[in-house]
């Protein structure tokens, strides 16, 4: 490499092998420090990255870090070019890098930096994790709910920057053609923007969302998207999403939909589940339940608006990482500015800058470094040691330096910490939590329906799973002990001698035994069940189901999957319930 920028010797280039990243023990990796707060953010930073890399493998692994320019510092060194094309082939070509916040120069017609990098290198999707770690301020009650990873696509929508102002010629063309040949009607004089949603650029970003759920093991992806009104541009992302989820990880994944009617809200090992929310309830959702939420991928104005507004409940903009990709390429990010007031006062939280690094080793692979990371800052905010913006928020904190708080996570980092512990620790939390919540679908799945935001549509979104089904030569007395039992009003009936599947119900009881006068003892189920069983398919619409009951005249029926088997029940008072909750689902 020739001009400003210098490999360091000693390291080696990171390369990709069939779509797979290749990281060599000595990897060179690039950083630009940035502006403003940025020197003091990225040599503070970078100690805690070397410190716990050394530590995690005791000299085994060592970055060899290579400095790229842009920004103001760019600007000097390559004749008031803000972004050189060195740079951006640098950036290319060591894959990984990591930068600082950047000014945007004012006036005289600049893109920013930051977008100038994600259209020259393609970096289609932005990451960007939030959680919460132990110690930190937040407005939440329960912010340790809040784990999330917000990929956020960069290239489309209403960013592509095509708008055309108000009064302009070409306005006024566009908004013609709009109204006389396509029967559009707008205000007058109405400014006017595109926004173009492809399945390309929809799928890509899926993709990665899923592919990163599958690496991590993860529960779930959403979809999140305002397709309800913006049918062909975000209804269409949705269904893009799903259809890519099907044909490309369809031994991987299985949609909500089936968690409930297939699998009856258990989720089976390893699958990763594919579910969508409409953009404005993802807000209350990630107030409320943020809990059951895993990766989000998302258009690029709801990423913009969701992962700010996520971040702040967590710490705010001071510590919530980021990075922006492509296929190969990731350039690791501090979210926040520049925050030029306090430019080298060696004042500001590093936080951001940091985890983003942490992003950075858990992206080559060097997870033991990153939870080295994770756990030692937890231990140091934890003990109130911060710097002044999380000190202005915490009670009796003692405030820090920028410099004095990395040396204190070093500290840790080489003192005792049993991260053995702490991952044990984390991992049986996240299982925990995923227990309760199984639990709670499983056990009442329209109250989850309701609570979390999703509408039914079909029969197997409402349906009590699993339905208690007995032989037919059982004595109806048994069958009443196991209802009452299981507090249900129910049973399925296997096929008896007959070969006919049926379903026995309170009702049939009182009518057939009791008011009979008849002994529950000797009579079998068989002989009470209503034969044969009405069935609808699990896919069938909640309207179609109404309208069989009620042809049937019956007020509860067995659903079935695509062989054919009961696999749950749903009964006229679950869509009553459901209609007057949600309405009728179009
Ligand atoms: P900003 O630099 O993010 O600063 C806004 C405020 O956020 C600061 O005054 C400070 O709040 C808080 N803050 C930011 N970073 C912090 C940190 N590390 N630790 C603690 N508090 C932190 O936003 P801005 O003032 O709107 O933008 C300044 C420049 O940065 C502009 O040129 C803008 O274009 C650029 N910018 C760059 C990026 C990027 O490179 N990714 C992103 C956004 C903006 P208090 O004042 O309350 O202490």
């Amino acid at each position: 490499m020739t001009g400003q920028i210098n490999y360091p010797s000693g390291g080696e280039k990171l390369s990709v092998k069939d779509g797979k990243l290749h990281v060599p023990d000595n990897p060179i990796l690039g950083y630009v420090e940035g502006d403003g707060i940025g020197p003091d953010i990225t040599s503070a930073s970078m100690r805690v990255w070397d410190a716990a890399v050394e530590k995690a493998y005791g000299g085994k692994r060592k970055i060899h870090w290579a400095e790229l320019y842009m920004g103001e510092k760019a600007a000097g060194l390559y004749d008031g070019n803000y972004f050189p094309e060195e740079t951006k082939a640098a950036l290319r070509d060591l894959l990984v890098s990591i930068k600082g916040p950047l000014t945007t120069p004012v006036g005289g017609g600049f893109r920013s930096l930051n977008v100038s990098l994600r259209q020259d290198l393609d970096l289609y999707a932005c990451v960007r994790p939030v959680r919460h770690y132990a110690g930190v301020p937040s407005p939440l009650k329960r912010p340790e709910d809040v784990d999330v990873v917000i990929f956020r696509e960069n290239t489309e929508d209403v960013y592509a920057g095509i708008e055309y102002q108000s009064g302009s010629e070409s306005n006024r063309k566009l908004a013609d053609f709009l109204r006389n040949e396509m029967g559009a009607n707008f205000f007058q004089e109405a400014g006017l923007g595109v926004k173009p949603i492809s399945e390309f650029g929809s799928k890509r970003l899926v993709r990665k969302a899923i592919q990163y759920a599958i690496d991590n093991n993860r529960e779930s992806v959403t979809l999140v998207h305002k397709g309800n009104i913006m049918k062909f541009t975000e209804g269409a992302f949705r269904t893009w999403g799903y259809e890519l989820a099907r044909e490309e990880f369809h031994e991987q994944t299985i949609t909500e939909e089936e968690l409930y009617s297939i699998y009856g809200g258990k989720r089976p090992d390893g699958k990763v589940v594919i579910k969508d929310r409409i953009a404005d309830i993802i807000f209350q959702m990630m107030l409320l339940r943020p809990n059951e939420f895993d990766v989000i991928a998302t258009m690029n104005l709801n990423g913009d608006y969701l992962s700010d507004a996520v971040a702040a409940e967590v710490g705010g903009v001071g510590i919530a990482p980021g990075a922006n990709m492509s296929d190969n390429i990731a350039v690791f990010e501090a979210t926040h500015g520049t925050a030029p007031k306090y430019a080298n006062q060696d004042k500001v939280n590093p936080g951001s800058l940091l985890f983003s690094g942490v992003m950075m080793l858990e992206h080559i692979g060097w997870q033991e470094a990153a939870d080295l990371i994770t756990a030692a800052y937890q231990e140091v905010v934890t003990s109130k040691i911060v710097t002044y913006d999380f000190a202005r928020q915490i009670e009796g904190a003692s405030e820090v330096k920028t410099s004095q708080f990395a040396s204190a996570i070093i500290d840790q980092i080489r003192g005792g910490l049993d991260i053995e512990e702490f991952r044990e620790q984390r991992e049986q939390a996240i299982e925990k939590d995923r227990k309760v919540r199984e639990m709670r679908r499983v056990s009442s799945p329209l109250e989850e329906m309701i609570a979390s935001g999703r509408t039914p549509h079909t029969v197997g979104d409402l349906m009590n799973p699993s339905p208690v089904s007995v032989p037919a030569d059982i004595s109806v007395e048994d069958a009443m002990h196991l209802m009452r039992e299981k507090h249900i009003s129910s049973v399925v009936v296997r096929p008896g001698e007959d070969g006919e599947w049926g379903i026995m119900t309170q009702r049939d009881v009182l009518s057939r035994i009791v008011s009979a006068g008849r002994a529950p003892k000797s009579a079998r189920v068989g002989e009470v069940a209503s034969k044969p069983l009405v069935t609808v398919a699990v896919d069938m619409s909640l309207h179609e189901c109404a309208e069989k009951m009620s042809n049937s005249n019956i007020r509860r029926v067995a659903v079935t999957d695509k062989d054919r088997e009961p696999i749950g029940i749903i009964s006229d008072t679950d869509i009553f319930a459901s209609v007057e909750q949600f309405g009728l689902p179009e």
